[in-house]
């Protein structure tokens, strides 16, 4: 980047402190020794930011009154952001007069976020106050799906919930239990609750998320996520639009920016020219699913360029298994082992990849070189974006963790660490034991490497009578709106016989929860409370997610029993309606559920939030000293600064921590592999003739080579491969106006179906247009505005076109947050963002969507509801996307093959049609590609292989009998 001087204003203003020095003596230049902001200059930037001595009582002008000048008096509670995955620190200004929280601004004192928030952090305020949000329990009246409710009681809706799960508990039927979950923003919780039960009963959103980029991940060093340490890096790749959406993304944007300025190069491979692409030094527009390929190409100009980190290839990889596996004939050496690599890969020719992804052979060639120059300091991301959208696409994942590999970047400063290093893990009282059940509708046979539960293909299951959910939850969660094949999930939840007793639990109406027996309205951020820990960089923070007006209350004096008394309505929170719950549904411990959920203080007396919070907070590493000093317990510290940093940017090479004597007591060596056993369980690895922990994979190495794979009958796939995605060139039909779609992209702004109770945020961005290049536009006489309709593989969806360079011409591309809908029926929610829709299932299996009307201004207690200027809410698409699992990982892959047509004139904007039965079966079809368990021994699944509840070891296997 070299030295910049200060422009004028900039000189100034670094001279009375308006702005940090940026120009100080070396700040710019990058060395071993790179420069880090001073928490005394961290302070400084925040001097603006009210002290935590005045958070009980702050001053300030009221800028709504401007020019008149009026104090009003806050006091200052910190929380953390739910509107994504990263929990970014908030601070609730609440009004001390009236006890309201009036805005909601950054935490400083949060080590993730550090004081900062995108637009969706401060915009928590329009969700507490939106007029249309859910106050109160509401029982369904009539038939489900009908839109009558009626208000109960909280005791009502825990009396018959928990009756019904006793009663299945008690009939065995545990695996008809099962807790959905969309957002989880907790650390551990229900990883107390639901075991308690001795269920199986967790299903996530991860296989139309993450599972594919995790898959790829764990292959090779068993963890499933990267935590790339940007501001440290020379060269950081993104696979995706990461600077400015997705996990983490504020806090790694602002590190991504760090590094920037401290030298450091950007890629960003994309088909779209995203913002993130924008602000990048390169942009590869690939075509999508290829980005396998170009990863394939730049490893093999590392290989023979010999800028490959030979140390750790040696020492870190498994090639002497790769080479007795794949090359007997060859003597175990390195330099075979580096010649069998780009023998294997010499297809990968950057003019190979070129012609794949469309990326220019020379821009691979130089990005290749800079990343092997960058060697340990390459940071790089991959998520959901291409792992979650092909078939094969976990492949990526693995491909650029090889880039990791080959630059020895694995967990390095400046590198990619895996994500569980940066990342707390709380210690819960009294810990059940794991569940002694295993729920073939999360984990069927048919898909015994899915990295999560097959939670798209539930309503299929349930269709084909695999079983039943007598008692199902969902919770911050919409399948409905959220999954591909919406309309199966309806027709399944108007079915009592399939779903028994449906309870949604969420802070605002969503589709699914039009389709429920119980709406259970849920705390938003500054309503709840939940513990964060997240990967945002080398070091580990734990944040407290907290009901801002509980705390206010407890300071003031005041005590609260339970959460709702303190929080609008009877709106109500998570942890205390699973501990209540519980209780319930053992009222007199018989069946062993209640002593979990015990105080470890006040034996046979139900556990307080508090007293669980205080047990998992005394037991964080330094956190009892630090709170001490302060006079503190450590619940109380955490209440007052809602953060704690608990080991500070230096978690790098953890593989190479040694094991101690202790750990070596009775192990043995197995003389193979150099792997470290006790007790039957590998616990490290022989390194240079060192006990070291090492990875959690079979080697306890990066496995290049994954037996794994073999014995589960992929043997293809058993080193880092490309495969062809669903949506390659070679089966898109041109001809018959055969495209592919990228309908996985975020808008920066929203979140989701849950941004929707948000007015800033939909004001800022509601509508979701067909991206289109203007060569593409042409080829159909499109222009911007013009009506497309967009014909997948079960149905259609009737969208407008937006004409745009910043698309890869051949593709095209559409948000997924837009296009929310409610009925005539339904109760009123989100009315900034949804259209009133009419849906007609007059014939069996087939159902219509017409829009009846836009977004309009409505009357409420907010004056804004009457200045909605929009009217367009968008198309829903996903609802016309059939479920498409890759048979390996589970993911649910996104992109659509999309035939592109002109509409009919009786076509109209917003109409949507689907054909369950040809959804149905597209699930078979995909259903054949799998290859079923059992693997080796009759295991349902790789033992090795994470699994987000992990149930006991003695269900791993088909035939029991076998083990
Ligand atoms: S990145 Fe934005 S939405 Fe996500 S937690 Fe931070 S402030 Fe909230």
């Amino acid at each position: 980047m070299g030295y910049k001087k200060p422009s004028f204003i900039e000189g100034i203003a670094e001279k009375i402190g308006i702005i940090p020095n940026l120009h100080k003596e070396n700040y710019q230049e990058f060395d071993g020794d790179m420069r880090q902001f001073s928490d005394e200059e961290v302070a400084q930037m925040y001097e603006n930011f009210p002290p935590p001595e005045k958070w009980d009582s702050w001053e300030e002008f009221d800028p709504k009154v401007w020019p008149r000048k009026e104090k009003k008096t806050y006091q200052i509670v910190p929380t953390t952001c739910f509107n994504c995955e990263s929990a970014c620190g908030l601070t609730a200004f609440i009004d001390k007069e009236t006890q309201e929280v009036k805005k909601f601004e950054g935490n400083p004192y949060h080590p993730g976020s550090r004081g900062r928030n995108c637009a969706k952090g401060p915009a928590t305020i329009n969700q507490v106050t939106d007029p249309d949000r859910i106050l109160y329990p509401l029982k369904r009246k009539g038939k489900r799906g009908d839109g009558e409710w009626e208000r109960i009681s909280w005791d009502e809706a825990l009396d018959t919930i928990s009756a019904r799960i006793r009663k299945a508990i008690l009939e065995e039927r545990h695996n008809e239990i099962a807790y959905h979950v969309g957002r989880p923003g907790a650390e551990g919780f229900m990883n107390w609750i639901l075991p308690s039960w001795g269920i199986d009963g967790h299903n996530s959103h991860t296989n139309i998320c993450s599972s594919g980029a995790r898959f790829g991940y764990n292959l090779w060093y068993g963890y499933d996520r990267p935590s790339p340490d940007h501001a440290e890096a020379k060269f950081i790749l993104l696979i995706s639009a990461h600077l400015e959406s997705g996990h983490y993304f504020n806090p790694h944007a602002q590190r991504i920016i760090e590094g920037k300025m401290k030298g450091a190069k950007l890629a960003t491979m994309d088909p779209r020219l995203s913002n993130t692409a924008s602000m990048s030094d390169y942009w590869m527009p690939s075509y999508p699913g290829t980005e396998a390929a170009v990863l394939l190409a730049m490893a093999l100009i590392i290989l023979k360029e010999g800028l490959y980190n030979r140390d750790y290839l040696e020492n870190w990889t498994n090639w002497q298994e790769y080479l007795k596996a794949r090359h007997a004939d060859k003597e175990i050496t390195f330099e075979n082992y580096i010649a069998a690599m780009i023998d294997e890969y010499k297809e990968f020719t950057p003019e190979f990849a070129e012609e794949e992804s469309g990326v220019k052979a020379e821009m691979i060639r130089e990005i290749a070189v800079k990343i092997g120059e960058a060697g340990e300091r390459f940071a790089s991301h991959n998520w959901r974006s291409a792992g979650a959208s092909n078939l094969g696409g976990w492949a990526v994942a693995r491909c650029l963790h090889f880039l990791t590999v080959l630059t020895g970047a694995v967990g390095a400063k400046g590198g990619t660490s895996p994500n569980s290093w940066n990342k707390f893990k709380p210690t819960v009282p009294n810990p059940p034991k794991p569940q002694k059940q295993w729920n073939q509708l999360h984990f069927p046979k048919e898909y015994p490497l899915a990295f999560f539960e097959m939670s798209q293909l539930l309503p299929h299951f349930l269709k084909e009578g695999r079983g039943k959910m007598d008692v199902y939850f969902s919770r911050v969660f919409n399948p409905v709106w959220t999954y591909p094949d919406g309309f199966t999930w309806m027709e399944m939840f108007m079915d009592e016989s399939k779903f028994g007793l449906h309870a949604a639990l969420t802070p605002t109406w969503n589709e699914t929860a039009f389709f429920a027996d119980f709406v259970l309205p849920m705390g938003l951020a500054s309503e709840r409370h939940d513990i964060n820990s997240y990967a945002t960089h080398g070091g580990t923070w734990i944040a407290f997610r907290q009901p801002v007006l509980r705390e206010a209350a407890r300071r003031n004096g005041k005590q609260v029993e339970y959460t709702y008394e303190s929080n609008p309505g009877e709106v109500w929170e998570e942890d205390e309606f699973w501990i209540e719950l519980s209780w319930r549904i053992d009222p007199d411990g018989s069946m062993g559920i209640k002593k979990h959920f015990e105080s470890p203080n006040r034996p046979g007396e139900k556990i307080t939030i508090e007293e669980y919070y205080q047990y998992v907070f005394e037991r964080v590493k330094g956190l009892p000293e630090t709170a001490k000093k302060e006079g503190l317990t450590e619940f109380q510290y955490m209440a007052k600064y809602g953060a704690f940093e608990i080991e500070k940017g230096e978690s790098y090479k953890k593989n190479e921590n040694p094991l101690s004597k202790d750990d070596l007591k009775g192990t043995e060596v197995d003389k193979k592999n150099g792997v470290i056993r006790k007790n039957g369980k590998d616990i490290g690895v022989m390194v240079n003739g060192k006990a070291v922990v090492g990875f959690p994979t079979p080697s306890r190495k990066n496995e290049f080579y994954s037996q794994t794979m073999v014995d589960w009958k992929w043997p293809e796939y058993a080193t880092p491969t490309y495969i062809k995605s669903h949506i390659h060139n070679d089966v898109l039909d041109k001809s018959k106006g055969e495209y592919v779609l990228v309908p996985t992209f975020r808008l920066p702004t929203l979140i989701h179906s849950r941004s929707g109770n948000a007015k800033w945020l939909v004001e800022i961005s509601n509508r979701n247009p067909i991206w289109m290049h203007p060569e593409d536009a042409a080829k159909w006489g499109f222009k911007t505005g013009d009506l497309v309709k967009m014909n997948t593989d079960i149905g259609y969806f009737i969208d407008k076109v937006w004409v745009t360079q910043s698309m890869k011409p051949g593709v095209v591309a559409c948000s997924h947050h837009i296009g929310r809908w409610r009925r005539e029926q339904d109760k009123t929610g989100n009315r900034w963002a949804t259209n009133t829709v009419n849906i007609d299932n007059s014939e069996k299996g087939k159902w219509k969507m017409s829009t009846k009307s836009g977004i309009k201004p409505f009357e409420s207690n907010d004056k804004d509801s009457k200045r909605i200027f929009w009217k367009d809410g968008g198309v829903h698409q996903n609802i016309t996307h059939a479920v498409h699992p890759d048979p390996i990982s589970g993911m649910h892959t996104w992109h659509q093959r999309v035939r592109i047509e002109k509409p009919g004139s009786n076509d109209s904007y917003g109409d949507i049609f689907v054909d369950t039965d040809k959804s149905h079966e597209i699930y078979k079809e995909w259903l054949a590609m799998t290859r079923p368990a059992p693997g080796p021994n009759g295991e349902l699944r790789p033992l090795w292989f994470k699994r987000a509840f992990k149930p006991d070891e003695s269900t791993y296997y088909l035939d029991k009998d076998k083990k």
